[in-house]
């Protein structure tokens, strides 16, 4: 195989945004994914405002919004007392093309981008092709897969996942730590806004015995708890388990009807290096982090975007290999200053037990709320515009 085309481990948000970046460059890319077929499992649901326009100049952003929940707005509540603060994405209009956060499946971005690249020349997807090692040389870069093929390129991305084959080939840390608690989360198709009628799609409820937050899917309300280090897997898993933590945020009097449980382990972890050579991370492969602002998934499209756009610009000869030192240089700070440390902060205010916590939250919100510039700058952190400064 000729080694003028980048090649891409890993066909998730991260793997399928960068070869969408290479592909409307006329770069030719393979994509080499482990699964049969693109995997449906339910992970990440938030869309933010400056990913849409990403995704919006790849022509991929108006069937995530067909299919999606367009959500102007975000809440912090109290689970004792109720509201704290509401904020509205119209506040920074003026920043986006796309001033509200789309709730959507993330499995549905990965079914549109692979409908635009699946007619493209350029581009070659493979299923069933499982990365188990890279192998690399001044000319280019090839990922070993599991039958002892070679797939070589001039430069390969490692865009598959918390367990990246590439990371660990290319001796790169994945430095942080994994959090006790596992995180459930739950889907019922119960209106919450019965009980709730002042609800949004996107809320956050602090609460220290026991924080969630309520994100609404289109059909479905999803629901995320912390579960306790001690509590094993078959009863946190159990049907009377997921009952009575509902039952903690409404009790309705009937069993929630649930359409999906899912446990996972939750990280906050950075690799060590972005780059090794010919080999670059992107996604989950380069970072990994607590939900608690939907910041993992939408990292890993920004990562995408600008690896991609620099990527291209080396390959059609616009501009010098040296430009992709810029990649790690512009992106791992956003991973270890912006998205750890927003993700932890958002974490520990909603579960603080510490009562002058508590307050210093409660009190940040109100003095962000009573102040317009204050409530721009908040909404430009939280909506991820802030992480994406650089050129
Ligand atoms: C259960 C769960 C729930 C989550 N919920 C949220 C959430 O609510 N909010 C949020 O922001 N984030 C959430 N996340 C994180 C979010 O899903 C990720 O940040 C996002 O998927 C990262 O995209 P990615 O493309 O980097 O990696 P992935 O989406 O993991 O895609 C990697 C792809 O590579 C493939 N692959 C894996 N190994 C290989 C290999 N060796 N060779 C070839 N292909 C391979 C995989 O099959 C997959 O298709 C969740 C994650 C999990 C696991």
């Amino acid at each position: 195989m000729t080694e003028d085309r980048i090649v891409i481990a890993g066909a998730g948000p991260a793997g399928l945004v960068c070869a969408a970046m290479l592909a409307r460059a006329g770069v030719s890319v393979t994509v080499l994914e482990a699964e049969p077929a693109l995997p449906l499992n339910l992970r990440a649901s938030t869309f933010h405002p400056p990913t849409l326009d990403i995704l919006d100049d790849l022509g991929v952003a108006e069937p995530l919004i067909a299919q999606g929940l367009k959500a102007p707005t975000l809440q912090y509540r109290d689970r004792a007392t109720g509201l704290i603060a509401q904020f509205d994405f119209g506040d920074i209009a003026d920043m986006t093309r796309h001033p509200y956060r789309v709730q959507c499946e993330q499995f549905r971005l990965n079914q549109a981008i692979l409908e635009k690249l699946g007619p493209m020349e350029n581009v070659d997807i493979r299923f069933g092709a499982k990365v188990v090692g890279v192998e690399q040389d001044d000319d280019g870069a090839a990922a070993v897969l599991a039958d002892g093929e070679r797939v070589r390129g001039r430069y390969l991305v490692g865009a598959e996942g918390a367990n990246s084959a590439v990371r660990d080939a290319a001796g790169i840390d994945f430095e942080g730590f994994t959090w006790p608690e596992r995180f459930l989360v739950v889907s019922t198709p119960f209106d919450f806004t019965k009980p709730f009628p002042d609800l949004c799609m996107v809320n956050y409820f602090a609460d220290p015995e026991e924080w969630y937050f309520l994100l609404k899917v289109p059909g479905l309300w999803r629901a995320m708890f912390p579960t306790r280090a001690e509590e094993d897997e078959e009863s946190i898993m159990a049907d009377e388990t997921a009952q009575r933590r509902l039952r903690r945020v409404h009790d309705s009097g009937a069993p929630y009807e649930v359409k999906h449980k899912t446990l996972y382990q939750v990280h906050q972890r950075v690799a060590g290096r972005y780059r090794a050579g010919r080999c670059f991370l992107a996604g989950d492969a380069a970072h990994i982090n607590n939900p608690l602002g939907g910041m993992g998934m939408n990292g890993g499209v920004h990562d995408a975007h600008n690896l991609g756009r620099k990527l291209a610009q080396v390959m059609t000869g616009a501009a010098a290999p040296d430009i992709l030192d810029q990649y790690e240089a512009e992106r791992r700070p956003v991973a270890l200053e912006y998205i750890n440390k927003h993700t932890i902060r958002n974490k520990r205010n909603l579960e603080t037990a510490d009562a002058a916590e508590q307050a210093a939250f409660r009190q940040e919100l109100a003095d962000t709320k009573a102040d317009p510039e204050k409530t721009r700058a908040y909404l430009r952190r939280v909506s991820m515009i802030a992480s994406l400064e650089q050129p």
